[in-house]
C-alpha cells in the first residue's frame, strides 16, 4: 500500500514538504477481514485543523475514501462491493468491517460513486442537518451561506431552494458567482471583488438574514452577524478563513449583537445526527435522481497528487467537491 503521512506538522498555509509519500506491507487478511483498494479519496478542509489538534508527525493523513473490496473474508462485504471507509490517505487497507459504510445498494450506474464523499456523502450530511437540525429552517426564512460554491455550500443553497427559501450564497470568483447562479441561488456575490461585504449582504438581501450557515468564519461572519434579523439562526459548521491562521483568533465579538437580535449560534458536527444518515442519504440520492440537487466534482487524477488536491482546495480551485481519483 502506498500512503501520504504528515512529515511536518502545518505551520500556517501546507507546503508539499510537510507531507511525505511511503510504502507500506500489508498482512495477511485474517478471518472476517477484508482488503480493499481506493478508487475515490477526499481531501476536505477540516483536515487542516484536525491534523493540529489530532496527529503526531509520521501519521498517515486522516480521511475518507471509496474504495472496491478486492479481497474478503467477511460475507457483510463481498469481492466488488464498493464502500465508504475513514482508512486515511491510503492506497489499500484492512478492515474487520466495524468502520467500513457500504455505498446505497441502488446506487445507479449513472451516478459516479465519488458522490459518497460529497452530495451524498458526508458534505451532503452536514449541508442537511446544518440546515434542518440547527438553522431549524422555517416558512419565510431567508438564508446565508458562504464558501457556497463548494461541497457543502452547494448543497446547502440548493436544499434550502428545495425547501422554497430565499438564499444568497457567497463565493471567491466570478465563475463560481455563476454556477451559484445556475444551480439556482436567488442572489450570489464575490466576496474576494465586492468594495464592501456590509454592502453586499444587504444589496442581496435587503430585509436581512434570518439563517446564516457558516463555513467561512472570521471578519465574514463579524459583518454577516450585523445582518442578521431578529431570532435569527446561526449554524457554525467551519472557520475556514482561520485554518490557516498562525496568529491567535479574537472576535467576532459577538454579544452586543446576539442580545439585541436574540440570536441563536450553535456549532455542529455532522456525527451528532449519524441514526439518521441511512434515511438522509436517500433523501440526497432521491433529489439527485430527480435533477434538482445538482453536482460538480473538482477530479484530481492520481494518488501522488494528495497533497496538491489539497492544498487546493484550500486555496478554493475547487468548484463543488474536491476529490482524487485513483
Ligand atoms: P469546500 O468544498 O467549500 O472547499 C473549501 C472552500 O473554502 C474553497 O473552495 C474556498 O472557496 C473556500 N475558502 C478557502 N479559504 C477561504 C477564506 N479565507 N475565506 C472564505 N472562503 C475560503 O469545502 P467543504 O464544503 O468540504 O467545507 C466547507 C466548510 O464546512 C469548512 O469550513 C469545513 O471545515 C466545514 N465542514 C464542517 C463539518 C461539520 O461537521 N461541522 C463537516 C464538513 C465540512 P472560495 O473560492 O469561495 O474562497
Amino acid at each position: 500500500a502506498k500512503t501520504w503521512t504528515l512529515r511536518k506538522h502545518f505551520v500556517g498555509f501546507p507546503k508539499c514538504s510537510d507531507f511525505e509519500m511511503k510504502e507500506e506491507q500489508l498482512p495477511e487478511t485474517k478471518d472476517g477481514e477484508v482488503l480493499f483498494e481506493a478508487v475515490f479519496l477526499s481531501v476536505d478542509p477540516y483536515m487542516r485543523p484536525y491534523s493540529a489538534v489530532h496527529m503526531k508527525e509520521g501519521n498517515v493523513m486522516i480521511g475518507a475514501q471509496v474504495a472496491r473490496v478486492v479481497e474478503s473474508k467477511n460475507p457483510s462485504f463481498p469481492v466488488g462491493c464498493y464502500v465508504v471507509a475513514s482508512t486515511g490517505w491510503r492506497t489499500h487497507s484492512i478492515s474487520d468491517g466495524k468502520d467500513l459504510q457500504l455505498l446505497l445498494t441502488d446506487w445507479p450506474e449513472s451516478i459516479p460513486k465519488s458522490l459518497g464523499l460529497g452530495t451524498i456523502g458526508m458534505p451532503g450530511l452536514t449541508a442537511y442537518y446544518g440546515l434542518m437540525e440547527v438553522c431549524q429552517i422555517k416558512d419565510g426564512d431567508i438564508v446565508l451561506v458562504n464558501a457556497a460554491a463548494g461541497a457543502v455550500g452547494s448543497v446547502v443553497g440548493q436544499i434550502a431552494k428545495i425547501k422554497g427559501f430565499k438564499v444568497v450564497g457567497s463565493a471567491g470568483s466570478d465563475n463560481k458567482v455563476a454556477y451559484l447562479k445556475q444551480i439556482g441561488f436567488d442572489e450570489a456575490f464575490n466576496y474576494k471583488t465586492v468594495s464592501s461585504l456590509e454592502e453586499a449582504l444587504k444589496k442581496c438581501s435587503p430585509e436581512g438574514y434570518d439563517c446564516y450557515f457558516d463555513n467561512v468564519g472570521g471578519q465574514f461572519s463579524s459583518v454577516a452577524l450585523e445582518q442578521m434579523r431578529r431570532f435569527g439562526r446561526i449554524a457554525v459548521c467551519g472557520g475556514i478563513s482561520l485554518y490557516n491562521d498562525t496568529t491567535k483568533q479574537t472576535g467576532p465579538y459577538v454579544q452586543t449583537v446576539m442580545v439585541f437580535k436574540q440570536l441563536r449560534m450553535e456549532g455542529f458536527i455532522v456525527g451528532r445526527w449519524k441514526h439518521k444518515d441511512e434515511e438522509t442519504l436517500k433523501q440526497l440520492m432521491a433529489w439527485v435522481k430527480e435533477g434538482k440537487l445538482k453536482y460538480e466534482e473538482h477530479i484530481t487524477k492520481g494518488f501522488e497528487n494528495m497533497p496538491a488536491a489539497f492544498m487546493g482546495m484550500l486555496k478554493g480551485e475547487n468548484t463543488g467537491k474536491a476529490i482524487v481519483a485513483v
